[in-house]
């Protein structure tokens, strides 16, 4: 008697010990709030850079989120990458596109090299991070480079942040910054300049196809298939 009590004790304290753990992993993924400055200049240089840019005429700043574009910052630290994009301008430093807009670079989510996300734009505030599609694509920036790719917590942070705004959003494409150009054709484009463009290369093939493997259950496409 006391061994098959003995056994049900341990059952049921393994039973016990699976459901925190799996209540664990689900609330492993939290979103950091690290609001970058949105005063009247950067709301009203946002209206702007819609209008001029994407021929867009609104009223508020915002964006339907269609697509969730991935990037590198090529910036070694959270706190130097936040400095970057907290100010409403571009600094002179950035002449290639400053012609195109005052508007400062910027993301609504951050990701360091630990995992941690952090929010610095409401999801359907338009931040510039990708020249044409800014109306309708999320930017989430990782803490890394070329020489430093990025780590296996920010390929984990990657997918959870990714299933997060697919529930929320009608997210149909996640696309590599490299891979923008490939939308030239498409309805999608909003671009009035048709020369301005600049090549990039975050955040990797690598990261890129390590992603797609993570999230393929999602169906969500990579490369367009609009017009
Ligand atoms: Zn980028």
């Amino acid at each position: 008697m006391y061994k098959n009590f003995a056994t049900k004790l341990l059952f049921f304290a393994l039973l016990l010990l699976s459901t925190l753990c799996s209540l664990k992993a689900q609330t492993a993924f939290r979103i950091v709030s690290k609001p970058i400055i949105f005063d009247a200049e950067r709301r009203q240089l946002t209206l702007d850079y819609l209008e001029k840019r994407h021929g867009l005429k609104q009223s508020e700043p915002t964006i339907h989120p269609l697509m969730v574009v991935l990037h590198w910052t090529d910036i070694m630290s959270l706190e130097k990458t936040f400095d970057v994009f907290n100010r409403s301008t571009l600094p002179g430093a950035r002449k290639e596109i400053a012609s195109a807009s005052a508007l400062n670079v910027s993301s609504q989510y951050v990701i360091d090299r630990d995992g941690t996300v952090y929010q610095l734009l409401p999801d359907t505030v338009m931040a510039r991070h990708v020249i044409g599609l800014n109306y309708c694509a999320i930017g989430v920036e990782n803490i890394g480079s070329d020489q430093y790719p990025l780590t296996e917590a920010q390929l984990l942070a990657n997918e959870q942040l990714i299933r997060y705004l697919k529930l929320k959003y009608p997210i149909e494409y996640v696309i590599g910054h490299y891979e923008y150009n490939l939308f030239r054709e498409t309805d999608l484009w909003k671009e009035s300049d048709s020369s301005y463009r600049t090549e990039k290369t975050d955040p990797g093939r690598d990261f890129m196809k390590r992603i797609r493997e993570k999230i393929k259950d999602l169906n969500i496409k990579g490369v367009p298939d609009h017009k």
